[in-house]
């Protein structure tokens, strides 16, 4: 009986060690900066966690990513108002007394311990430069005459460090202010519908600006070989990592 209990318990606990973990920390991306180095972790959907000099920022964490065994957060952004980039529970239990959180002013009026920040504002933090730039649709709405996200009331943010820039896209179309940007060494982009943009269009988009890396998030239900396809040939490196851990 006893002998069984053992077998049982050692089958079990190589189960456990075989099982994705939930934030997927195989999935880390560490990207030499001046700095040092900068580490990015992809922890579900929009999710994302990155630390570099000791300090961790969280950007949109949100229900159902799993942070309990990952540090508490020295800054969150947060990209706008729907519940998955926005969770008041999830920012509670990642934050400690000095947390600092930024977000647009929609968001704020929700979790009221941030600082507004809108499309076109610049701010320092911690050896990081933090500029949010617009993120909206430009055509894709719940109804005729309404997008899911307009203009002005989102952030996508450009986040610099070391002199390495990285780009969060937020939920947003391939819009001219994203197909304008400069410099972008590692871009994060969304493409899912209806709410954002197909992967052919989020590909166009990323064609545009040229950033030396990318790598797709916020992509559940996206063909993401047709995203890759659209790039060939470009000399932008496509990473593919898993966003939707079970
Ligand atoms: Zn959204
Ligand atoms: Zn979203």
């Amino acid at each position: 009986m006893k002998a069984i209990l053992i077998i049982g318990c050692s089958a079990l606990a190589l189960l456990f060690a075989l099982v994705p973990r939930a934030h997927a920390a195989t999935e880390a991306q560490v990207f030499p900066t001046s700095a040092g180095p900068v580490k990015i972790t992809p922890i579900y959907h929009a999710s994302t966690l990155i630390e570099a000099g000791g300090k961790t920022i969280y950007i949109d964490p949100a229900k159902p990513a799993k942070l309990s065994g990952l540090p508490k957060a020295d800054l969150i952004l947060i990209t706008h108002i729907h519940p998955d980039h926005m969770d008041p529970e999830l920012i509670k239990e990642i934050s400690k007394a000095d947390t600092e959180i930024l977000a647009p002013p929609t968001v704020v009026q929700t979790v009221t311990s941030a600082k507004p920040m809108s499309n076109g504002e610049t701010k320092t933090w911690q050896g990081w430069t933090i500029e949010a730039v617009p993120a909206y649709n430009l055509k894709r709405g719940p109804a005729a005459g309404q997008l899911f996200h307009p203009k002005g009331r989102d952030n996508g943010y450009v986040l610099s460090y070391g002199g390495k820039r990285f780009y969060f896209s937020a939920d947003t179309e391939g819009i001219p202010e994203m197909r304008a940007l400069k410099n972008i060494d590692v871009a994060f982009v969304c493409m899912n519908l209806p709410y954002t943009m197909p992967p052919e269009e989020a590909a166009e988009a990323v064609k545009a600006f040229h950033p030396k890396i990318v790598i797709p998030y916020h992509y559940r239900g996206s063909d993401l070989s047709v995203f890759k396809k659209g790039l060939e040939g470009t000399g932008i490196e496509v990473r593919l990592l898993e966003w939707y851990p079970k």
